[in-house]
């Protein structure tokens, strides 16, 4: 374990010094970044591990893993985000969990969100998520369906719309990306200029491992990195 945390400690501290580099040189100050772990995976002891580190917040793809490693207290005091697809029937495990949800693509799971803070007492900050490559197989709203879901979404009272964010296709070359970071900045952008009630765009989350750096260039507040902390995934058999 001592390992670990060491190798882990070696990575976070590298990543940071990018984060930085990428901010200067976007003209940008390094605090408007923050940096979140993707611990998707991950056991609750390294977790646990991580969340001594210079990391700003962790994300989970699946509920179930954030409900364990959260009721454990494995973030150690730190906040997670649901950054992977997200069912209307786990919502109720997750709103009063997650401090933000990244993969909103429906104004019907908007509203079971909604109806679930409403009943916690809560309001749910979100994220929609795009398909800025216009992949078949992602989740995520197409650019021209934005606005629609905007509106609609911005109407639900116990939500509040955050920001954008997006997973790119796996590209094969650095840098290759940079065109749907610009892209979705440029939806950041005109969302934000138009002032919808209820909507505070001032997360853009994009960027992972192979490519925060262009991410940030590009705009990014939010970097999500897994196997840059962490090393490589160990995925185990779904157990029935
Ligand atoms: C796993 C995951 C990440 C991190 O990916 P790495 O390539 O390991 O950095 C970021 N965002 C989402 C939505 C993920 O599922």
């Amino acid at each position: 374990m001592e390992e670990m945390r060491r190798k882990m400690e070696e990575r976070v501290h590298l990543i940071r010094q990018q984060m930085e580099e990428a901010a200067r040189k976007a003209g940008r100050a390094p605090e408007e970044i923050t940096l979140l772990a993707a611990s998707k995976t991950q056991s609750a002891e390294i977790v646990a591990l991580s969340a001594a580190l210079p990391i700003d917040l962790f994300g989970e793809n699946r509920v179930q893993e954030l409900v364990d490693k959260f009721d454990a207290g494995a973030y150690g005091g730190k906040q997670v985000d649901m950054i992977g697809h997200l069912q209307k029937n786990k919502v109720k495990y997750t709103v009063g969990r997650a401090r933000l949800i990244h993969s909103v693509d429906s104004l019907e799971l908007g509203q079971v969100i909604s109806k679930e803070a409403g009943k916690k007492g809560l309001c749910q900050d979100i994220l929609l998520e795009v398909n800025i490559g216009r992949e078949e197989s992602k989740s995520g709203v197409f650019p021209e369906e934005l606005p629609r879901l905007l509106e609609n979404i911005c109407q639900l009272p116990h939500i509040r719309v955050r920001g954008l964010m997006a997973i790119p296709p796996i590209s094969a070359k650095e840098g290759q990306n940079r065109p749907y970071f610009s892209a979705l900045r440029q939806l950041f952008v005109d969302i934000k200029s138009k002032r919808y009630d209820n909507v505070h765009m001032d997360c853009l989350s994009m960027g992972m491992t192979h490519d925060y750096v262009d991410a940030i260039l590009e705009g990014a507040t939010l970097v999500r990195i897994g196997t840059g902390i962490y090393g490589p995934r160990i995925y185990k058999e779904e157990t029935p």
